[in-house]
């Protein structure tokens, strides 16, 4: 087997929590350069699994698979691609599979993605899939050894009309074959322990990795219509236009939020880095000092 080629799934084991990092395809040739800069600074964050976003409007597409592809060769980590069912049929979806197939991929983090912009409503392209669990079960009946992660939204996805559906919708997606969990970005802790209740209480056994953005900002957290605690935004607002503080602010909420997660049980942490290195070196830094993923 190769080194990274292996599924997630098999990662998650009690007493060793995994850190991996989420990266998105860059569009130009100074951001793919600034990518596999800050990319070879993140070797000493050691992640288990980073993935590789896949691009909503169709045009960074294929640079998914040539970041993947880079990232498994030159960094040799272990990746895994993003894949939504946006604009695609089955034909194209069964395609893209393979040719991620054919680099090696083991894992595909498998999405419905977002309406276009300007729409509220998802609408299935001709011959394509309408959820993200069509092509759960697409994948698992096509290509039988994938491993794949799905999206869970703690504030609830914000098209479900209550999060007993959203959870029932989650249900669903894991029985179609789901092998774990990635979250949504949340800033209060309480979201992730009662929405991990409240899946456990639906029957669902497989893990689910806290997803945590460092923030910069108060508009940044609104514009994803997340949660932002009144102390948080209180340190976001004091800290004004200062760059250096909001980046503290964010490393220090980000790592408190970490060091709560893993003492209550979580499986790990997934870091959102917007393909930067600074925030999730200094969050393990931080956590390394107070005897989290301690050097094996
Ligand atoms: C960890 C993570 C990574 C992401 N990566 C990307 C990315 O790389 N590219 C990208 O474009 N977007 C990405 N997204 C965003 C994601 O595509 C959007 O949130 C999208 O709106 C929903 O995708 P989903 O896979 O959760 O969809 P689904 O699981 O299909 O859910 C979508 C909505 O439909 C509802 N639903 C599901 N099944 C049913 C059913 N049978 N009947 C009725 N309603 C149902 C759900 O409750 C939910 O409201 C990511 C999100 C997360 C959390």
């Amino acid at each position: 087997m190769k080194m990274n080629n292996f599924a997630i799934s098999s990662l998650f084991r009690p007493g060793k929590p995994v850190k991996s990092l989420e990266f998105f395809p860059p569009k130009t040739g100074e951001d793919t350069r600034r990518l596999f800069l800050a990319a070879s600074r993140l070797r000493a964050f050691q992640p288990d699994f980073v993935s590789v976003t896949y691009g909503a409007g169709g045009t960074t597409r294929r640079f998914t698979q040539e970041i993947t592809a880079r990232l498994q060769r030159e960094l040799k980590w272990l990746v895994m691609p993003h894949l939504t069912c946006v604009g695609s049929t089955r034909t194209e979806l069964r395609e893209t599979i393979q040719g991620f197939v054919n680099e090696g991929v083991r894992n595909i983090m498998t999405l419905r993605g977002d309406p276009p912009k300007g729409s509220t409503e998802f609408v299935a392209t001709e011959n394509g899939f309408r959820y993200a669990s069509d092509l759960v079960a697409f994948i698992k009946k096509s290509f039988p050894e994938i491993c794949m992660g799905v999206a869970g939204y703690p504030e609830k996805h914000p098209e479900a009309p209550s999060a007993e559906d959203d959870i029932n919708h989650l249900k669903f997606k894991v029985d179609q074959g789901a092998d774990f969990i990635t979250t949504q970005l949340f800033y209060d802790n309480q979201y992730y322990y009662d929405y991990v209740a409240k899946i456990r209480a639906q029957g669902i056994k497989k893990a689910v990795l806290p997803g945590i953005l460092p923030v910069l900002n108060a508009d940044q957290v609104k514009r994803f219509g997340i949660t932002l605690p009144g102390k948080l935004e209180a340190q976001l607002t004091a800290a004004g236009d200062d760059k250096t503080a909001q980046c503290e602010i964010g490393m220090d909420w980000a790592t408190e939020q970490i060091a709560g997660l893993l003492d209550n049980g979580a499986p790990g942490v997934h870091l959102y880095i917007m393909n930067r290195s600074k925030s999730a070196l200094g969050i393990l830094d931080r956590l390394k000092n107070r005897g989290y993923f301690p050097d094996e």
